[in-house]
């Protein structure tokens, strides 16, 4: 986690007003010149969890500001393994490694959303804000800390004309694993804890929206579809089906 850039908050506290970034040693005032807005104001409205993001020249986020009980927050302690915010007693297990934390509370979506943000700015638009109200999200954790994401939610198709399905399914909509975190499983882990455990009660089949090529291998691995990567044609939908085709045009390693 210490070399994610974004996330290294500051070293020594000064004041309250002052700080030392973590990532580049300079002396960092919050300020109007340094504030970036990430999510802020559309899809946390709900709750009024409006955060401002302060960003040091370097690139990485020294302070986040959260105007409600929580107030000026270091963000790496947001991944950190001690799990503050009682996060802790909350995880499941997914295997000796890896657990899964259920996004409920804002500190738990303000993680969420930062990790999206990355993923944004790493892999592009597909990466879309969350909305509250409709979107559920789990965090992935491991001994280092949080280190990725699932986003999902359950559709009722029989009320959405466009598409030709008739029941209620879980729909994956975005996944993400820190750069660092990969080529180590985690994302078919995630993945299958996720089916089993929140789509599969749901119905014996799910969807993924729009899953790029490294998605769709991983759906291919795990049986759930038939996909031909010399060819790059779906063979085959079986417990898994795909929702608004395959996106090519993002590659990416972030499985
Ligand atoms: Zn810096």
């Amino acid at each position: 986690m210490k070399n994610e850039i974004y996330f290294r908050g500051w070293k020594k506290k000064k004041s309250r007003t002052e700080f030392i970034c973590a990532s580049c040693g300079k002396l960092f005032t919050p300020s109007r010149y340094n504030l970036e807005y990430w999510g802020v104001g559309y899809y946390l409205g709900s709750t009024n969890l409006d955060y401002k993001v302060f960003k040091c020249k370097c690139g990485n986020v020294v302070v986040i500001d959260v105007p409600t009980k929580y107030g000026q927050v270091n963000p790496q302690s947001l991944f950190s393994p001690e799990r503050q915010f009682n996060q802790l007693e909350r995880c499941e297990s997914i295997d000796d490694e890896l657990e899964f934390l259920y996004c409920k509370t804002d500190i738990d979506w303000l993680t969420a959303d930062l990790l999206r943000e990355k993923a944004r700015r790493e892999l592009g638009g597909v990466f879309s804000p969350f909305r509250r109200k409709r979107d559920n999200a789990g965090l992935l954790v491991d001994d280092d800390g949080i280190v990725g994401y699932q986003l999902w939610n359950v559709v009722d198709f029989s009320e959405r004309k466009e598409v030709k399905l008739e029941e209620t399914y879980a729909v994956g909509r975005q996944l993400y694993i820190l750069p660092s975190k990969r080529r180590q499983g985690y994302a078919r882990r995630l993945f299958n804890y996720w089916v089993s455990t929140y789509a599969d009660p749901i119905n014996d089949r799910f969807c993924v929206e729009t899953p790029n090529r490294e998605m769709v291998n991983l759906l291919d691995k795990l049986g759930f579809i038939e996909y031909d990567d010399d060819t790059i044609k779906l063979k085959r939908q079986k417990k898994c089906i795909i929702l608004g085709g395959i996106n090519f045009n993002i590659f990416s390693s972030n499985l």
